[in-house]
């Protein structure tokens, strides 16, 4: 496993992202098991034990992906970033496909990427080397404190990096009107909301 060469998947399938830059792109999502940040809010929780998750060939991953039309996959999780994602990501773009990850940063980056969603996690904040590699931050939103501490990772990025503020699913319709405010007195900003969760796909 520390070659990368296999990966506990928990789940893979072939859909359109729903939420952050690429918004309404089909994309193949594989979502790798564990992680040991434990937000509260978390609504993958089943993810996190990776032992419950199988052990697959980084070859088998990818002629998954081969048989789709996909030419872009998202890395997720759980954490994908505990893990060497080297392997995964040369072999996907061996075949010319894209590859986007979602991570808390809490990791060291390894891989090859062609976009990173940074969306830092208050029990585990990212790397401070990671801010720089982000293609946008992504920062999730519960409470209205929230949305001081998306201020404090956004002077850590690229002036060129995308800030977005989503709603915490299960809080959204009594926070976003907060975030709606927040977004029009700080244009840099725009929110994201997890719109395959509207039209009721994965
Ligand atoms: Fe869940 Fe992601 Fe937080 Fe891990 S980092 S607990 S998978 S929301």
């Amino acid at each position: 496993m520390d070659a990368g060469e296999i990966l506990p998947v928990m789940e893979m399938f072939y859909t359109i992202q729903g939420e952050g830059y690429h918004t309404g792109k089909p994309a193949f999502f594989i979502r790798i098991g564990g992680c040991d940040i434990g937000c509260h809010w978390c609504d993958v929780k089943e993810s996190w034990n990776a032992n419950l998750h199988p052990l697959t060939q980084v070859n088998d991953i990818v002629n998954e992906v081969s048989k789709s039309s996909a030419n872009s996959v998202v890395i997720t999780g759980g954490e994908p970033l505990i893990y060497n994602l080297e392997m995964l990501t040369k072999t996907l773009k061996s075949k010319n496909i894209a590859t986007f990850i979602e991570t808390s940063g809490a990791y060291p980056i390894t891989g090859q990427w062609d976009w990173i969603c940074l969306s830092p996690k208050k029990n585990s904040p990212p790397l401070e080397e990671n801010y720089q590699y982000a293609g946008e931050l992504k920062v999730i939103v519960h409470n209205k404190n929230d949305l001081a501490w998306a201020q404090q990772h956004a002077v850590k990025v690229k002036k060129e990096t995308l800030l977005y503020l989503q709603p915490e699913w299960s809080k959204r319709e009594e926070i976003l009107p907060a975030i709606i405010d927040f977004v029009k007195s700080n244009p840099l900003w725009r929110i994201s909301i997890q719109s395959h969760k509207y039209i009721n796909i994965p």
